[in-house]
C-alpha cells in the first residue's frame, strides 16, 4: 500500500549507490598504482642489463690499472691509458645511454673528469670540473657500493649509475652513466584513458542517480497531492480506492473514527470553525499514529478510518493507539476564538480480527458496524466489533425508533404530583412511551442512550410536546411537566413550538419544563438566554434530578429556576443512608432562601412520604401517590 508496501524505507536506495561508488574509487586508486608498477617496470627491465655491462665495464678499468699506485695521476699523464678507458667506455653508450664518463674528487672535494665518453662537440676534458647535482654523490664514499641516482623529468624517466673503482679499500674513481628510458607513452595514455573513462563513468552514474531521485521525488510529490487531503493532510478516499487490494489484512487492526454532534459545532460556530476543528483532529490522529506503520485516512465528511499495524498475537498495542487518539481528542482544547474552546468527543468502531474478513470492504464494514454501536451506546466511547452483537440488537435500533415516530406509536403516560402536606394532585409529568412492535411498552432508559443528541431526540420531544398540549388542551384545569433535554432547549424548532404554546395556546402557565441534566451543555449561553425567554414567556423551570451527579448551577445561579425536583435515588435512600438525608435536608434549607420550591420523587411509602413531610419538601411524587398512568384514564388512574 503506497509507499507503506513499496519502499519502506528510502534510504535503502544509497546502498548499491555506495557500492558501485566504492567500486570505482578503488578502481581509480588501482590505475594509479598500476602506473607506478608499470613504470617501476621498465625501470628493472631496462636496467638490469645496463647494471652488468657498466659493472664489467669499471671491472675491465679496474685491471687495466693494475699496476698503478695512483690511478689519477696515472691516467692523466697516460694519454695512451686514457685512450683505452675511453673506448671501452664508449662500448657502454647506447640510444639510452648518453653519457659515460670517468670521475675522480680532487683534494678540494671538487668532482672532475677523467675520461668522458660522450660525442664529440660535449666532450669534457680531463680535469674539467663537474657539478654533481644532489649530496647523494657522497654517499658512494661510505657504503663504497653501486648508486643508482633518479632524476625528475616529465616525460622520461632518468638516472644515473655510479660504480666505484676502488684501490686499497678507498673509493678512487667512480664509473658513471647516465641514462634515461622514454616512459612507454601508450601504456601511459592507456591509463590515463582508463581513469578519465572511470571518472566519467562515475560522474554519470551520479547525475544519473541525481537524475532519479529527483524524479522519485517529484513522482512521490504527485502522488501525494492526488492521494492527501487538502483539508487535513491525512490520506483521502482515492487512497483508499486505490490501495484498498493490497492492505494486507493480517497486518492490521481497523478503525473508523466519527466526531460526536459534529453537524452541531457546524451550526454553532460555523462551517470554517468546523473545518478548523477538523485539521486539528486529524492533526491529533497523525501525531499519536506510527509514521512508517499506521496510516489514516479521511474517508467521510467527518469520518477517519485508520489503520492500526498489528501483530496478530498482541493486539492490544494496537488498541493503545486507538485509546490514545481518543483521549487525545477528548482532552484536547479546541478554540473557537482567541479565548473560547470547545471539547468535542468522538466515537470510534474497531475491527480487531480484519484478517477474518475475505476483502477489506468487509473488514472496513465490520468496524464501521462497531462505529454505528458505539454512537447507539450514546457517543464517546470506544467499541470493539463483537460478532455476535450485530446479529441481534438486544436493544432499540435507531431504526426501531424512527419507525416508532413515522407510526405514531409514541405516548405519553401521566404520573401525578401531589402537594405534601394535602395529598392533593397539584399537577403532572408527562413521561415517554413508546410501543413497539409486539406492543410492549418501552420506557425512556431503553431509548435514551441510542437517540441522545440525534435529532430523533429532538423529534421525540415535539411529539411528547404535542401530546401534552392536546392534554392541555383537553383539561384546562390540570398542569403537565414535560420533560426537556438540554439540546432541546437550544434548538430553535422546539423553541418556536413553545412559543407558539405560549402566545397562541396560552397554555405557557400549565406546562411546566423540566431540564435533566445528563451532560454538559455545550452552550451554556444560548441555553441561558433561551430558558430566560421561555420564562418571560410565563414557563416555570424546573430542574430534574438535582442532586445526581450531572447537577450544573447554572440554572440556579442565573436563571433563578422556579422549582428543583430532587433526584429520585437520593430519596429512595433517605431513611438509611445519612448522607442522603443530609443532603435533602440541606438542599430544602437552601431552596427555602432561595424562593425555589422543591418536589421529591420516587416517594414509594408512608415513612418516605412522613419523612419529606417533616422536612417541608413542598410537592411529592411516587408510587405512593399514583403510577404513571396513560392518557385515557389520566383522572381515574388509581392511588395505589
Ligand atoms: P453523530 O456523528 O454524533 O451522530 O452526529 P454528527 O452531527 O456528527 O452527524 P454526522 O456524523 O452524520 O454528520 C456529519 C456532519 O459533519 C455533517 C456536516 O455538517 C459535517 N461535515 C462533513 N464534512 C465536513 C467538512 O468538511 N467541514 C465541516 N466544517 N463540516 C463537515
Ligand atoms: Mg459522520
Ligand atoms: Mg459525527
Amino acid at each position: 500500500m503506497g509507499h507503506h508496501f513499496t519502499i519502506k524505507k528510502p534510504w535503502y536506495f544509497l546502498i548499491p549507490v555506495l557500492i558501485v561508488g566504492s567500486i570505482l574509487a578503488l578502481l581509480l586508486i588501482a590505475t594509479l598504482r598500476l602506473e607506478k608498477n608499470v613504470e617501476a617496470k621498465i625501470v628493472e627491465i631496462s636496467t638490469s642489463d645496463v647494471f652488468s655491462i657498466a659493472q664489467n665495464n669499471a671491472t675491465y678499468i679496474h685491471t687495466l690499472l693494475k699496476e698503478s699506485t695512483h690511478y689519477v695521476n696515472d691516467i692523466r699523464q697516460n694519454p695512451a691509458l686514457q685512450k683505452q678507458i675511453e673506448k671501452s667506455l664508449r662500448t657502454l653508450l647506447t640510444p639510452n645511454i648518453k653519457y659515460a664518463y670517468l670521475l675522480y674528487k680532487d683534494a678540494k672535494g671538487v668532482f672532475r673528469f677523467l675520461s668522458d665518453a660522450s660525442n664529440s662537440e660535449e666532450q669534457a676534458f680531463v680535469d674539467q670540473k663537474f657539478d654533481i647535482d644532489s649530496p647523494q654523490w657522497l654517499e658512494i664514499y661510505t657504503t663504497k657500493k653501486p648508486l643508482l641516482l633518479h632524476h625528475t623529468l616529465l616525460h622520461q624517466l632518468s638516472m644515473s649509475y655510479l660504480i666505484p673503482i676502488m684501490y686499497e679499500n678507498d673509493v678512487t674513481l667512480i664509473l658513471a652513466i647516465d641514462f634515461s628510458i622514454q616512459k612507454v607513452e601508450t601504456i601511459n595514455q592507456l591509463i590515463t584513458t582508463m581513469q578519465y573513462s572511470i571518472i566519467v563513468v562515475m560522474v554519470v552514474i551520479g547525475l544519473s542517480i541525481l537524475f532519479s531521485i529527483i524524479q522519485a521525488v517529484r513522482f512521490k510529490a504527485v502522488r501525494k497531492t492526488a492521494f492527501t487531503d487538502k483539508l487535513t493532510n491525512v490520506y483521502n478516499r482515492n487512497y483508499l480506492q486505490k490501495y484498498e487490494d493490497f492492505i494486507n489484512l493480517n497486518d492490521y487492526i481497523i478503525a473508523t473514527l466519527d466526531i460526536d454532534y459534529f453537524k452541531k459545532v457546524n451550526d454553532s460556530y460555523g462551517h470554517d470553525i468546523g473545518d478548523k476543528i477538523l485539521k486539528q483532529v486529524a492533526h491529533i490522529i497523525l501525531l499519536i499514529i506510527r509514521n512508517h506503520d499506521d496510516i489514516a485516512i479521511r474517508y467521510g465528511g467527518e469520518e477517519f478510518l485508520i489503520l492500526v499495524k498489528t501483530n496478530r498475537n498482541d493486539h492490544l498495542n494496537s488498541l493503545n493507539v486507538v485509546e490514545r487518539i481518543f483521549l487525545a481528542i477528548q482532552d484536547h482544547r479546541f478554540y473557537i476564538s482567541n479565548d473560547e474552546y470547545i471539547n468535542i468527543t468522538v466515537s470510534i468502531g474497531v475491527n480487531l480480527v480484519p484478517n477474518k474478513s475475505r476483502t477489506f470492504k468487509e473488514a472496513f464494514k465490520l468496524a464501521d458496524i462497531a462505529l454505528y454501536n458505539a454512537k447507539n451506546k450514546g457517543r464517546n466511547t470506544i467499541e470493539l466489533y463483537d460478532e455476535n452483537e450485530n446479529i441481534a440488537h438486544t436493544h432499540f435500533s435507531l431504526n426501531d425508533i424512527k419507525e416508532a415516530i413515522e407510526e405514531k406509536r409514541i405516548q405519553c403516560y401521566y404520573q401525578k404530583i401531589v402537594d405534601t402536606q394535602t395529598r392533593e394532585l397539584a399537577r403532572y409529568e408527562a413521561l415517554l412511551r413508546i410501543v413497539d412492535k409486539h406492543h410492549m411498552m418501552v420506557t425512556p432508559d431503553q431509548i435514551l442512550p441510542t437517540i441522545k443528541g440525534t435529532f430523533i431526540l429532538r423529534n421525540i420531544t415535539k411529539e411528547v410536546l404535542s401530546l401534552c398540549r392536546e392534554q392541555l388542551l383537553l383539561n384546562s384545569n390540570i398542569m403537565i411537566n414535560v420533560n426537556l433535554n438540554p439540546q432541546d432547549i437550544i434548538d430553535d424548532s422546539i423553541l418556536s413550538i413553545l412559543k407558539t404554546y405560549a402566545l397562541h395556546d396560552n397554555i405557557a402557565s400549565r406546562l411546566g419544563l423540566e431540564i435533566t441534566e445528563t451532560e454538559e451543555i455545550s452552550n451554556k449561553n444560548d441555553a441561558k438566554k433561551n430558558l430566560l425567554m421561555l420564562k418571560s414567556l410565563g414557563y416555570k423551570i424546573f430542574i430534574d434530578d438535582f442532586g445526581s451527579g450531572y447537577s450544573n448551577f447554572i440554572y440556579l445561579a442565573e436563571i433563578q429556576t422556579d422549582y428543583i425536583k430532587i433526584d429520585g435515588t437520593i430519596i429512595q435512600k433517605i431513611l438509611d443512608d445519612k448522607i442522603s438525608f443530609l443532603l435533602v435536608k440541606n438542599i430544602v434549607a437552601f431552596a427555602k432562601e432561595a424562593r425555589i420550591q422543591v418536589i421529591a420523587e420516587y416517594v414509594s411509602n408512608e415513612a418516605i412520604y412522613e419523612k419529606i413531610k417533616s422536612l417541608g419538601i413542598e410537592y411529592s411524587q411516587g408510587f405512593l401517590f399514583s403510577i404513571p398512568c396513560d392518557s385515557t384514564n389520566i383522572f381515574t388512574c388509581k392511588d395505589i
